[in-house]
């Protein structure tokens, strides 16, 4: 992995708390200056959520010829330009079929029957829904020793010419890019590499991440717990979301709090591609991970942002990026995908996504303070068009259950402290 192109160093001056919007976007134009370098080749769907390294090329016109939407008849707009008509039906094509020139084909006056998916005749330039024909059942016809039933049909509607194929290379001419390098792969990505014949897909190596969790008080989860001590839930959270945003994840130990062992684990966490530290970073006598990372000679780009949940959130470089996330589970869960998500996407290979709020009726008032950015877990319910959003109820940034019930976080100005029940308000949906 590449380090910063960015000339770090004048960043550092300016270690400070920051406004949420500063302190993303500095973590996107950083994230934007990582790339990957490995590659492997993988089956195609092992590369669902994987990042391509490869473009994806058109390996023939799309669609390969011109393909019917409706199941009708192949016509010449111009012979139904008056109704009713009747035209002479000369053949049949169906998906799959192929409409020989000269043999196949629609003249004046004449239509072909033609399903969904097949080919255009030669000389047809639009296709007439069946529901818009009847077809004219009259005593069958002995033609050159076969019964030709059908022969006429009657047209109860005129049609322009275009209607109802697609163009052979409407959708891409051969050669086209159709998914670009640094893509992640999703279900529609999934299909266009299927449609050009890829059964196996370049990507990107998945990025390192360490996760750090550190406290005297945390204990590893099939421990029991003292009766002051609480399980490492953060490790476990971290690494569902590191692995959720194309990350691979690495526990590490936990790191009591203590200067020697912290630094160790660090170093350690160092040796991957970025570290996240939970915990550690507030203004407590034991909160030593600031303390342990100067001394290592780390840069800092800010250690804080103005937001709640979260606000001691630090992030830096030393060799490597790290986050150092405060240690409140719902604080790492939303400096997660606040500030190290993107940071994991660079890594992976991607360009790091804008993060985008949607809207919603809030369904019951919500008083608060002003001064930060807040991201309070919250539940949208409703249905199709009526989407309404509430608070969740919690303890504060301790409290997991509470979050579990949420569903997203609704995104409060800094300079609000009412938001009455009716009003629009910001979503942030919680991701998988
Ligand atoms: P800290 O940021 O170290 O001051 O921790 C804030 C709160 O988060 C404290 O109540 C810690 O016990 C709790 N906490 C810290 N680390 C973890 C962890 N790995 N898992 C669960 N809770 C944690
Ligand atoms: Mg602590």
């Amino acid at each position: 992995m590449s380090l910063p192109t960015h000339s770090s160093s004048s960043l550092a001056r300016s270690a400070r708390v920051l406004s949420f919007e500063e302190a993303r976007h500095l973590v996107e134009q950083f994230a934007a200056g990582v790339s990957p370098e490995e590659v492997e080749t993988v089956d195609l769907l092992a590369g669902l959520g994987r990042v391509l390294a490869q473009g994806i090329l058109a390996d023939r016109d799309f669609p390969p010829f011109a393909r019917a939407t409706r199941d009708g008849y192949a016509v010449r707009a111009a012979d139904v330009a008056e109704i009713p008509a009747r035209l002479e039906v000369v053949g049949e094509v169906k998906a799959g079929d192929w409409p020989e020139p000269g043999v196949c084909s629609v003249g004046r006056g004449q239509a072909v029957g033609i399903m969904t998916g097949a080919p255009l005749p030669e000389g047809a330039d639009a296709v007439l829904m069946v529901e818009h024909t009847l077809p004219i059942r009259e005593p069958a016809v002995k033609l050159v020793g076969k019964f030709v039933p059908d022969k006429l049909v009657e047209v109860r509607r005129s049609i322009s010419v275009g209607e109802n194929f697609v163009p052979r290379g409407a959708e891409a001419r051969a050669g086209q890019l159709l998914l670009d390098r640094g893509r992640r792969l999703d279900h529609a990505g999934i299909a266009i590499a299927a449609s050009v014949g890829k059964s196996r897909v370049q990507v990107f190596r998945k990025p390192r991440v360490a996760v750090l969790s550190t406290g005297d008080e945390v204990v590893e989860i099939d421990a029991a717990p003292g009766p002051a001590q609480i399980r490492n839930s953060n490790s476990y959270s971290l690494a569902a979301q590191v692995q959720n945003a194309g990350g691979e994840a690495v526990r590490l130990e936990i790191a009591a709090d203590e200067r020697g062992r912290l630094r160790t684990l660090m170093e350690e966490g160092l040796g991957c591609d970025l570290l996240l530290l939970t915990g550690g970073v507030s203004m407590g006598k034991y909160d030593l991970v600031e303390q342990v990372l100067g001394e290592l000679k780390a840069e800092f780009y800010f250690t804080g942002a103005e937001i709640q949940p979260g606000r001691p959130v630090v992030f830096g470089s030393h060799k490597k990026y790290f986050f150092g996330l405060p240690g409140n589970p719902v604080s790492t869960m939303v400096t997660f995908e606040l500030f190290a998500r993107p940071m994991i996407e660079g890594l992976a290979g991607m360009a790091p996504q804008r993060l985008i709020f949607l809207r919603a009726r809030l369904k019951s008032e919500i008083r608060t303070k002003t001064g930060l950015k807040r991201f309070l877990p919250a539940v949208l319910s409703g249905e199709f068009e009526n989407a309404e959003v509430e608070l969740a109820r919690w303890q504060g940034s301790g409290d997991i259950a509470a979050l579990a019930r949420a569903n997203c976080y609704v995104v409060i100005p800094p300079d609000r402290e009412r938001i009455e029940a009716g009003e629009w308000v910001s979503l942030l949906m919680r991701s998988g």
